[in-house]
């Protein structure tokens, strides 16, 4: 099973390389950056989605390596994972110059490439990081609590139907809040543990 998986998604990541109607994948070639397609075990009960690469993950072509990569790292610890029990990926697969929102048609773009994520690995569990990521889902699945804030939405788990069946998305506050703010990292340690009933 792995292997075809290794197959389908190396393929995808191939795809994503060769993209060349993203302004998003001119930026990559100009400045030798990389795409952040994912990292992780392709067998993984839970996916994290976050927005998109920022310097250090298109440097490596890693997601979540940076200041919040390592937040994550210790959320995950503290419920017993690393990060490759796991699988991480963004919406958007290419670094937006200057950490910008990515533009609507670029969302459109790298879309289809997560959805083929999605089928591959087929989590029971998927969390957002962030308001943009879990924003992205909501729309995505025709969502009734689109619309709503991550305020109001965060660490609350809703079911929804994908092509696998049954998925269960716990949207959680992006790692990088909780860089300078105590309050929101314990939000997020409270929240991660939402996520451990779920696995
Ligand atoms: N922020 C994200 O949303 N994704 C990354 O990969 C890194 C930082």
């Amino acid at each position: 099973m792995t292997a075809e998986k290794e197959k389908l998604m190396n393929a995808l990541a191939g795809e994503v390389e060769d993209l060349t109607q993203s302004p998003l994948a001119d930026y990559r070639r100009e400045n030798g950056y990389h795409v952040v397609v994912g990292e992780g075990s392709l067998d993984a009960s839970i996916m994290f989605i976050g927005e998109a690469p920022g310097k250090k993950e298109a440097e490596t072509g890693r997601p979540f390596v940076g200041a919040s990569g390592k937040v994550l790292a210790e959320l995950l610890a503290g419920i017993g994972l690393q990060r490759e029990d796991v699988y991480i990926t963004n919406v958007v697969k290419d670094r937006p110059p200057d950490n910008r929102d990515p533009q609507p048609t670029e969302i459109a773009l790298y879309t289809p490439f997560l959805l083929r994520q999605l089928e591959i690995i087929e989590p029971k569990v998927i969390a957002t990081l962030g308001r943009f990521a879990m924003e992205f889902i909501l729309k995505q699945f025709n969502l009734p609590l689109e619309g709503e804030k991550i305020g109001d939405l965060h660490g609350k788990p809703f079911v929804i139907q994908t092509e696998a069946g049954e998925v269960t998305v716990i949207p959680l506050y992006h790692p990088a809040v909780a860089l300078y703010n105590r309050d929101q990292r314990k939000t997020l340690e409270e929240d991660f543990q939402v996520l451990r009933q779920h696995i």
